[in-house]
């Protein structure tokens, strides 16, 4: 069965995601990478691949974070050809933010990284923006097109069929992101045959 990776830092809602879509009861909120497990859900036409979370971590050293960016760069090359598509989780507001930090310190800041990597490989990743709760209606269009290009992407970011503004935790986008991954997974399995 073909793969579907989900990846993401650590609160970024991907347990909430994960527990929505499989209608598993994934601890949503618990201490983030503390393990290093990656989970697996049989989803019927794919396997679901959750992730550990990455990312600065309180409490959490720094080489530790740098050991779960690592395993999942090494999960995701060695299983290339399984993998059908991935999701990549960010938080609409701390994204943005956090890419600041970064860049003023001359460093390519790790959510980027992320969705690079994942397309150099060619996995067509979905990119889910959530808690666009936290953003005020008025303000969705700018702050999804400063998302769109500090990826390298031109505005206005509708146009990127990769892209799912979601409120998870409300399950709002949750139907967006099954119909794209049901289109990937289907895609991939016609080049297999
Ligand atoms: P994970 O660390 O990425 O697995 O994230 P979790 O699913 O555990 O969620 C982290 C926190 O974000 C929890 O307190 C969730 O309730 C909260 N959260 C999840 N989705 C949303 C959302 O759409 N909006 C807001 N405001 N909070 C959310």
């Amino acid at each position: 069965k073909p793969k579907v990776v989900v990846a993401g830092r650590s609160n970024v809602g991907k347990s909430t995601f994960v527990r929505h879509i499989t209608g598993k009861n994934v601890r949503v909120g618990k201490r983030p990478g503390v393990t290093l497990k990656i989970n697996e859900y049989d989803m019927g036409n794919y396997i679901l691949v959750d992730m550990p979370g990455f990312g600065f971590m309180h409490g959490i050293d720094k080489k530790v974070q740098e050991k779960i960016k690592d395993e999942i760069v090494h999960y995701i090359e060695g299983k290339r050809d399984e993998i059908a598509t991935a999701i990549q989780i960010i938080d609409a507001k701390s994204f943005l933010e956090i890419v600041e930090r970064w860049d003023q310190r001359g460093e390519i800041p790790i959510d980027i990284e992320m969705f690079d990597f994942l397309n150099e490989l060619e996995l067509n990743p979905i990119l889910v923006v959530n808690k666009m709760d936290k953003i005020k209606k008025t303000q969705w269009d700018e702050h999804l097109n400063k998302i769109v290009e500090t990826l390298g992407y031109k505005p206005p970011w509708s146009q990127w069929e990769f892209v799912v503004p979601a409120i998870l935790k409300e399950k709002k986008g949750l139907d967006e992101i099954k119909h794209k991954i049901i289109e990937r997974v289907n895609k991939f399995k016609s080049q297999k045959t």
